[in-house]
């Protein structure tokens, strides 16, 4: 109760009446009913001395469609519709879009881009509110992110036209739309749409709720030694693994990185934030290569090898913040799998080393396409692995192409899953046209295998 009111009614009795009469005026402006009709007309018999005062028209219900725009319905009927979060209304015309009530927390048939409902610890309903030093009960509260919400004051004759608004989930609230609070908005609209991106990455809506709602995920939770795992924390941080640390970097509502297991990996169940990541055995297979004497002596030429190196090393230092795909991964040439990734290769019968990356057999000048959108990192001629190209995918994910008769794209291109980067070809250290092929997670190497169809989002989290 507001004292002002109380002190204007003068009793208490008389301002229950006046909450009943305006309960009854928001029943009529919601069902429809004539208030007038209900009324009793003894024939036009009107006591004189005390007309009745027609309570002023109060906002009775608000309903907001988006972050910008909704509508506020009053105890006479009328609506009025808000374009820019509630700064500002005006009259709405009979039948105006807008003006419906949209199906709210459904997240396909809601305005909104997003079903806010399963979020933990999200913005809770109150039943009053502090702005400005002042005190209301609250009526109707809707929230529409876990950040931005609005209420609606018991007593509507308080804030005419006003709702009270928060951009913090609720710690505190502003009677109006403050230009701080406009753009606060603004950067809301921002983020929504990148949570829209964040989910649509997951391959059904249960499955991004029930990742994008827990602390950790680790996808999979069960891989082997060369593969990788993709982990989301709904916190900011770094993870230690294998002497290495791997910082998180926002994406959407979380944080994630690329985990990347190599093949020295001791299976084991490690503990992964609050999940755990079960490294499985593998068992590689080996393979016995014979090269001619001089391909074997061009492996000799450390200078050139290193030199080599270092432009790799510098492609691959940096990668772009954020996921540059945003759907499945596909094989860059439909070829003959001769070496299939993780072997470990004996040249001239001398252990040499294991082939983290696929061989694919094709005849040279067949096209080689991107497996996923992304920017080359280098597109170079090297001394092994001949004409070579590196796409980042962002956030330390990067593909390798190597042996190409021919490079397509240059250091820095932008390109698109599918594009034609190169040629297939014998260029380096190779005995025949074939493409060598494989992810750097983090400059260390991911099983290709792991992505052909599928994105990391939709390597199967733990239920
Ligand atoms: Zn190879």
């Amino acid at each position: 109760m507001s004292p002002k009111q109380s002190k204007r009614s003068g009793k208490p009795f008389a301002f229950g009446l006046l909450l009943v009469a305006t309960a009854i005026a928001a029943a009529a402006a919601i069902y429809g009913f004539g208030l007038r009709s209900a009324e009793p007309s003894q024939s036009g018999h009107v006591p004189e001395a005390e007309p009745q005062e027609a309570p002023p028209p109060v906002a009775a219900e608000f309903r907001m469609t988006d972050l910008e725009r909704g509508w506020m319905r009053y105890t006479d009927g009328t609506v009025k519709i808000t374009a820019d979060g509630g700064a500002s209304w005006r009259e709405a015309i009979e039948g105006e879009a807008g003006t419906e009530t949209p199906a709210v927390g459904s997240a396909k048939g809601s305005a909104f881009p997003f079903d806010w409902s399963w979020i933990p610890g999200g913005a809770p309903h109150p039943s009053e509110v502090s702005a400005d030093g002042q005190t209301y009960a609250v009526k109707q509260s809707q929230f529409a992110t876990d950040r931005v919400g609005w209420a609606l004051p018991a007593d509507g004759s308080q804030l005419s036209d006003t709702l009270l608004v928060t951009v913090d989930g609720g710690a505190t609230w502003h009677a109006g739309v403050t230009p701080e609070v406009a753009e606060a908005i603004r950067t809301e609209k921002e983020r929504l749409a990148e949570i829209a991106r964040e989910r649509a990455m997951y391959e059904t809506d249960e499955a991004a709720a029930r990742i994008m709602s827990s602390d950790w995920a680790l996808l999979p939770e069960r891989a082997s030694p060369g593969d990788v795992v993709l982990v989301r924390s709904r916190q900011a941080g770094e993870i230690s693994w294998q002497g290495k640390t791997y910082p998180l970097q926002p994406f959407g509502l979380g944080y994630y990185t690329y985990l990347p297991i190599p093949k020295s990996v001791k299976p084991a169940a490690y503990p992964i934030g609050d999940r755990i990541l079960t490294v499985e055995a593998k068992k590689f297979d080996t393979q016995y290569l014979q090269v001619s004497k001089e391909m074997e002596s061009m492996r000799q030429d450390t200078a050139r090898i290193q030199a080599d190196q270092k432009k790799i090393d510098a492609a691959r230092a940096k990668s772009e913040p954020q996921f540059l795909f945003d759907s499945a991964f596909v094989k860059p040439v439909e070829g003959v799998l001769t070496t299939p990734y993780g072997y470990t290769r004996y040249v001239n019968g001398k252990l040499d080393s294991s082939h983290m990356a696929i061989d694919l057999a094709a005849k040279e000048g067949t096209p080689v396409q991107a497996t996923n959108d992304g920017i080359v990192a280098l597109a170079d001629s090297l001394y092994l692995t001949g004409n070579s190209i590196y796409i980042d995918h962002g956030m330390g994910l990067f593909s390798q192409y190597a042996h190409l008769s021919k490079l397509l794209v240059k250091t820095g291109d932008r390109v698109k899953k599918g594009d034609i980067i190169g040629l297939v070809g014998t260029t380096g250290f190779s005995t025949g046209p074939h493409l060598h092929f494989t992810f750097w997670a983090h400059n260390i190497q991911a099983n290709p295998d792991l992505f052909f169809g599928k994105t990391p989002f939709r390597w199967s989290g733990g239920e």
